[in-house]
Parts: structure tokens; sequence; C-alpha cells
């Protein structure tokens, strides 16, 4: 979708259809609906809440901040507003792994990067070489089964 000033309602229903449709096809819970979505998108403030990248008049993805595979809800409180750049290079990956990554290459850390490396209390430039480099992240791999996770809220 872009981000724009109105925002078109045919292209909300679309997505939302989309996202509703996933999530089923994943047995996830929640139904997003078109109200859910547009507060969530204007909550944003146009800012790829990831990497806080302006997306004014640029095209947004909305991203399952644990993705609908390890467990996550669909719902407007696991949803945020994302660059196509951050939604592709998040995929799967736990958030916590991902917010370090972001942290790491672009030196933001935005609302949601800060609230999730809090909530695992990581700090990311100590914390990323365990990602990379040991096999002590069991409870962070990206290939972890849903049924083994926690569902959390944001
Ligand atoms: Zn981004």
């Amino acid at each position: 979708m872009i981000y724009q000033d109105i925002l078109d309602d045919r292209a909300l229903q679309s997505y939302l259809a989309d996202l509703n449709a996933r999530a089923r096809k994943c047995g996830a819970n929640g139904e997003l609906d078109v109200a859910g979505l547009r507060d969530r998108i204007l909550a944003s403030s146009g800012r790829c809440e990831w990497c806080g990248e302006n997306l004014v008049r640029g095209t947004f993805e909305l991203d399952h901040v644990v993705s609908l595979n390890r467990g996550g809800r669909n719902e407007t409180d696991n949803l945020v507003v994302a660059c196509p750049d951050c939604n592709r290079r998040k995929g799967q990956k736990h958030p916590a792994r991902f917010a370090a990554e972001i942290f790491n290459s672009t030196g933001r850390r935005t609302i949601l990067v800060d609230k999730i490396l809090q909530h695992f209390m990581l700090e990311p430039r100590e914390q990323l070489p365990l990602f990379a480099a040991n096999q002590r992240t069991e409870d962070l791999s990206d290939t972890c089964d849903r049924n083994d996770q926690p569902r959390y809220r944001w």
C-alpha cells in the first residue's frame, strides 16, 4: 500500500483480506477489521516502526511482530507498519533478533526496537554475537515450532 493522506478503503479491504486469509491458513488466532487496521497505520505516523524510515507517499506493509508461524496473533497489537525492506529482512525471525539487527545496522533505536530489546533485556551490541556465533539461542532461533512460543503482545 502507499502511505498517503487518505487511505483508500479498497486498498485497505484488499490488504485486510490478504492478512486474514494468511492468518487462517497458519491457524493463527484473531481477525483484523478495517477500523483497527487504519488506526494501526495512522499510529505509525508514516514511519517504518522497525527502522524509522519515512514512508509518506511510499510503499509500506504490515508486519506481525511475532510472526504467525511462531504463534503470533492476527490482531492489531501484534501488527506494526514496516517498510518493504524491513518486512522482507525480518521474515520469520524472532522479533528480538531482528530488533538487534536493526539497531546494529542503523544505530537507530525506534520505539518498537527499544520496547523489544527491553522486553528481552538485550543490550544489542553485547548480545549480537550470541545470535551469530553460538548455539545458546534456542528460544531465539528462526525455526522454532509455533507451539513452543509464548504469545506476546506489543
Ligand atoms: Zn524499515
